[in-house]
């Protein structure tokens, strides 16, 4: 398998989700990490995001609400490289409407390889890395050339 790399800029460019019997966690732990949010760009589904801009006080660029299509959104800017890190608290313990928009999302953040974490203990350790404030060249496969010859359109 041939790889590429995908080069992240010692900013980041975090997205946030939270399901809403999540959000009470996400919030408190964004508020106990506002130092370290504050230095990256951030970028949530319109519900967490806007409960994040209020309790920070740090401007958060906003998708759709999860369920009319935000999900989705963060997934296709992963896809385009618009976002490299992703935080999202989704519920384990209830379904949702919006399920395989959550699957889909978070199908892309494997295939792209950005760092997630879905849980507290794991946002906690992704945020106190040394790697968080340095320039990284996260790893890749070469789509391109590990498809099939018969599956390449020649589109980039
Ligand atoms: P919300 O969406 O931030 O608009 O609530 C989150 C989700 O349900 O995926």
């Amino acid at each position: 398998m041939n790889y590429t790399h995908i080069f992240m800029q010692p900013s980041k460019k975090i997205a946030l989700v939270a399901h809403d019997n999540m959000k009470a966690n996400l919030l408190d732990w964004a508020k106990y990490n506002r130092g370290s949010l504050a230095k990256h760009h951030l970028f949530a589904t319109g519900t967490t995001g806007g409960l994040l801009e209020r309790e920070l006080g740090i401007k958060v660029s906003r998708y759709h609400s999860g369920p009319l299509g935000g999900d989705q959104q963060i997934g296709a800017a992963i896809a385009e490289q618009d976002i490299d890190f992703l935080i999202f608290f989704w519920d384990p313990l209830e379904p949702q409407p919006h399920d395989p928009d959550v699957k889909a999302l978070l199908r892309m953040a494997v295939v792209w390889n950005i760092p997630m974490a879905c849980n507290r203990a794991s946002a906690d350790f992704l945020i106190s890395s040394s790697l968080m404030d340095k320039a990284y060249e996260r790893q890749v496969p070469d789509y391109q050339t590990n498809r099939p010859a018969s599956a390449r359109t020649g589109n980039p």
